[in-house]
């Protein structure tokens, strides 16, 4: 697999996503009190194959809505500076809510989203990750919920672009240098 002339090389296959994101499903799952439906907010564009699997992967219905924020700065390195392009659209006061993302790198947008929602005063806040980069990790976050630990390497596939290009591969591949 090749994307604008880099080597693409398989880290995670399709079928231990797919046995994880079911796994992870049944945590989140026995986590909630199901009172009353939960809020899934998942963050456009990366984590929206992640967030329609894990949806579909609950046996209850859960409301589902989105956001999609982006750093400030022309740098590649997340700024810590985020801007919010596109909020919530439920009201999520009192609610049990789930943010949801492809991949902790420094920290810093799930940080920064958290505390955003928080102000929303929801009952319960959770987080989950598909992919943990622990080892980059600028602030002090932790995912309440997360896939898999992976390497600092540059990831694609399963939602994550390389250069916008690469969202719609079933895997999950690293960037080869
Ligand atoms: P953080 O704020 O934690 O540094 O960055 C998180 C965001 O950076 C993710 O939502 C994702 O968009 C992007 N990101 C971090 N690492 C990678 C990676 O290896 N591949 C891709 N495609 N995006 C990444
Ligand atoms: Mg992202």
């Amino acid at each position: 697999m090749e994307i604008r002339g880099k080597r693409l090389r398989l880290l995670i296959k399709e079928e231990d996503i797919r046995r994880r994101v079911e796994e992870l499903a049944g945590e989140i799952s026995s986590s909630f009190s199901w009172d009353e439906p939960p809020v899934v907010v998942a963050l456009l564009k990366g984590a929206f194959i992640f967030a329609s699997d894990l949806v579909r992967a609950f046996k209850r219905p859960v409301i589902v809505d989105f956001m999609r924020v982006s750093s400030y700065g022309h740098s590649t390195e997340s700024s810590g500076n985020i801007r919010i392009l596109k909020d919530i659209e439920t009201d999520i006061e009192g609610k049990e809510v789930l943010l949801v993302d492809d991949i902790l790198d420094t920290g810093l947008t799930m940080k920064e989203i958290y505390e955003f929602l928080k102000m929303k005063k929801p009952k319960v806040l959770k987080t989950c990750v598909l992919l943990d980069k622990k080892e980059r990790r600028r602030v002090d976050f932790e995912a309440d919920f997360v896939g898999f630990e992976v390497p600092d390497r540059f990831l694609v596939g399963y939602g994550l672009d390389w250069g916008e290009l690469g969202r719609n591969l079933r895997d999950i591949y690293y960037v080869e240098d």
